[in-house]
């Protein structure tokens, strides 16, 4: 896809068709608040376990900076209630309320974000984390912690950052 990072396929089998999506105008940022480092493989499983089609974001991102295929990039994800029609999610492996990102998780996710943009003629100001969606849709019944304080805080830095990578 982009020219910054590679992502590595994982084959996954979806147990529902998926749709494609016609908009794309956020790209949203989560973690997965797990204690551990895991895949998008594990989430997948645990996603069929809700009912879903499957893993419900499109990126997951390792601890030690993989960027690995959740769902197909077009189709519409489950990882934003609201956004899903017309976002992408983007999860970082780790529980960032209590421990923080690593620095390859970080500079995977710039590059990633900013091949998006691209790719979809976007810039920063689409970028956003999983918490903002609620405030965005006035929505409290789905106000959440996610992607973390510890990644939360660091959203400008990453937004600067992406602008600087896409110059
Ligand atoms: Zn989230």
């Amino acid at each position: 896809m982009g020219k910054r990072v590679a992502v590595k396929e994982t084959y996954l089998a979806f147990v529902q068709e998926l749709e494609k999506r016609r908009e794309t105008d956020y790209l949203v940022v989560h973690h997965t608040a797990s204690a551990g480092d895991i895949g998008a493989a594990e989430i997948h499983e645990e996603h069929k376990a809700n009912g879903w089609a499957g893993c419900g974001y499109h990126y997951v991102i390792r601890f030690d900076g993989t960027v690995e295929r959740g769902r197909p990039r077009d189709t519409v994800g489950a990882h934003a209630f609201g956004v899903n029609d017309r976002s992408i999610g983007i999860a970082l492996s780790g529980n960032f309320m209590t421990t923080e990102p690593t620095d390859a998780q970080i500079t995977s996710l710039e590059n990633l974000l900013a091949d998006l943009c691209d790719l979809y003629c976007l810039n920063q100001t689409n970028i956003i984390g999983h918490r903002d969606v609620a405030v965005m849709l006035q929505d409290s019944a789905d106000a959440t912690a996610c992607p973390g304080d510890r990644l939360y805080e660091r959203m400008d830095e990453i937004r600067q950052r992406v602008h600087r990578l896409q110059e």
